[in-house]
């Protein structure tokens, strides 16, 4: 093995050890703890996992965390006047609602409904338009995960080639945003790109959120590159998988994550982190100097 694996547990515990010391002052400060509400439709079991993993780094890190749990025959009204109200309680400063919903609910609706302000996993119309425009703006936990990475590892992304594999909503699309406002030359493939190898093996830092068990083989990389895989896909005999197939890739990749340890034990964290941003936004405070989102402001050229 030649890459150096990036080690995502460690990086998140630092990340986590960070916050909580500004969970701290804002507590100390305000009176009261940053909080979040997550909203969970009942019905996946995947989403259920998820949930208590968010309210567990919550309470290790001192942020105020609830959940409101909804059976999965809620009607779009009950969800839609759940998520006015909490957009009005001032002891709520980030709501998530977790995906996916049953198929009678609409993704669109939670996204046009969660105030702006309030949107710390980065959903809505306007929070997409905002990291568009290079504007201020709350990020997809996912995407921002990948970008706290490059950032930790120091790795360079200035005129360096990106290659991201995926385009959805969550992980590629805005990624390769963030990614041009660190000056990076960035491509995005997808099932229909043709001949694959041709554009992965000219990359420096290679990105997979395909959603494929072990796609990413050694001949699609470039020797030296950085490779993060954010793919997670179940095991018939159980545990988790990524994207990439670590056996081969490590043998060319310079560096590289792991899957499970590598992007999401940060994802969660990022979740949190801009929760505590947005506490500290609706206090009138980091309105300017948004820690949350200096991964999408432009780096001078
Ligand atoms: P998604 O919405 O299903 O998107 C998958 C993307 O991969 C699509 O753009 C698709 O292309 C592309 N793709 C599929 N097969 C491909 C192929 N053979 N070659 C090139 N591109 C291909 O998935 P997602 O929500 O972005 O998630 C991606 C992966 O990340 C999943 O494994 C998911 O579980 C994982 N994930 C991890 C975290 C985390 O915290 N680490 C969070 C969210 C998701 P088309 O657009 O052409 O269909």
């Amino acid at each position: 093995m030649t890459a150096t694996i990036i080690d995502g547990k460690a990086l998140g515990l630092e990340l986590r050890a960070e916050l909580r010391t500004d969970v701290h002052h804002y507590t100390e400060a305000h009176g009261q703890a940053p909080g979040l509400v997550i909203v969970r439709v009942e019905g996946d079991a995947a989403s259920g996992v998820y949930t208590k993993a968010i309210l567990r780094i919550a309470t290790d890190i001192g942020v105020q965390a609830r959940l409101e749990s909804l059976p999965a025959t809620a009607s779009a009204d009950e969800l839609h006047t759940l998520l006015l109200q909490l957009n009005h309680a001032s002891t709520t400063h980030g709501i998530i609602v977790q995906m996916p919903l049953p198929p009678h609910l609409s993704q669109k609706m939670v996204a046009d409904t969660i105030a702006m302000e309030k949107d710390i996993d980065g959903i809505s119309p306007h929070s997409a338009g905002n990291l568009f425009l290079g504007l201020p703006s709350f990020l997809p936990s996912t995407a921002a995960a990948v970008m706290e990475i490059l950032e930790r590892t120091h790795t360079p992304l200035a005129g360096k080639r990106v290659v991201i594999l995926g385009r959805s909503n969550v992980v590629g699309k805005p990624l390769s945003m963030m990614l041009l406002q660190k000056n990076a030359t960035v491509t995005i493939c997808h099932s229909r790109t043709l001949n694959l190898p041709f554009f992965t093996q000219q990359a420096d830092v290679l990105i997979a959120a395909v959603g494929r068990p072990n796609m990413v083989t050694a001949e699609l990389v470039r020797p030296g590159a950085t490779v993060i895989d954010v793919g997670i896909n179940a095991k018939p005999e159980g545990g988790i998988v990524g994207d990439v197939d670590f056996a081969s890739v490590s043998n060319v990749a310079g560096a590289l994550t792991p899957t499970p340890g590598g992007v999401g034990p940060l994802t969660n964290v990022l979740l949190l982190k801009q929760c505590v941003e947005a506490a500290w936004a609706q206090i009138g405070e980091r309105t300017q100097d948004y820690s949350a989102i200096k991964i999408c402001t432009k780096e001078k050229r």
